[in-house]
């Protein structure tokens, strides 16, 4: 299939009222490493204005960090046919990343710390609750071993490995799995809520984590991950990406280990 026929819509969850840490680079981090392949891209805010078939036309999603009180407008907003339609997109496969706020309301509610519960679209079997306003942020910089099996998998089968996971985190809530599937396991950091070692979920082939950073440009080979699985969901036959060279990025990530002191090549996923 030629790279020019090739059309990749990015879904951006509430671009102004969820984007307070800083995740819009991972919208523009798809957006600019599919526009180097040659491919046609368009961002499609998913927010108060649009439509169930804008929902419905994405192929990848993307949804940022948010404070609790933009948190709680948003749930308002996507409460009933938006929220059904963004699950349908979730459930049928269609990959996604979600940050920090973003899968606390993918999640069945959040607590925050002053106010009253959030409940969320149920569709990530997790709550998260904020321990409250004398409690600690969890804030700096995270390492992770990826654990989801099918994007480990996937990353070893293009990488011949499992890269570690950098980013930072800045929240306040807490969150707890239930039966769905850790994102990974925490090296250095707080994870999900700093007690049992897990970090973010991972439903389908959706992302959903506590690390901002922003993540993708941190992570090339996710934001690689997320647009090889978006177009052959959408073209329902595997797109091969060509490389790019990533040589910035991983020397950063070098750099960031190193400060971190953990040793990169030891810690590969098995
Ligand atoms: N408001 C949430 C919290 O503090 C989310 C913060 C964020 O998205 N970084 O837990």
């Amino acid at each position: 299939m030629a790279s020019q026929q090739l059309q990749l819509n990015i879904g951006w969850l509430y671009p102004k009222l969820m984007s307070t840490y800083g995740d819009r680079g991972n919208a523009i981090c798809i957006q600019q490493r599919a526009l180097w392949r040659g491919y046609n891209v368009e961002i499609i805010p998913i927010d108060t204005e649009a439509t169930i078939a804008d929902i419905e036309g994405v192929d990848v999603i993307v949804g940022g960090g948010a404070q609790d009180r933009q948190q709680e407008i948003v749930m308002r907003d996507l409460k009933g046919s938006k929220a059904s339609a963004l699950k349908a997109k979730l459930d049928s496969g269609t990959p996604g990343v979600f940050t920090c706020g973003s899968p606390q309301l993918l999640g069945h509610y959040y607590e925050p710390a002053l106010g009253q519960k959030i409940e969320g679209l149920g569709l990530l079997d997790l709550v998260s609750k904020h321990p409250g306003i004398e409690a600690n942020r969890c804030i700096g910089n995270v390492v992770f071993e990826i654990v989801a099996s099918k994007l480990a998998e996937d990353l070893r089968k293009t990488l011949g490995e499992v890269p570690l996971i950098i980013g930072f985190e800045n929240h306040g809530g807490r969150t707890y799995l239930g039966k769905v599937e850790a994102l990974g396991k925490v090296v250095k950091g707080y994870g999900n809520n700093g007690e049992d070692g897990t970090e973010g979920a991972f439903y389908n082939n959706a992302i959903a984590t506590y690390s901002h950073g922003p993540l993708l440009p941190k992570n090339p080979f996710l934001a690689d991950w997320l647009i090889k699985t978006a177009l052959s969901e959408k073209y329902q036959t595997e797109i091969e990406l060509t490389p790019l060279d990533d040589t910035l990025a991983m020397q950063a990530r070098t750099a960031m280990f190193k400060r971190l002191g953990v040793n990169n090549s030891e810690r590969m996923a098995s």
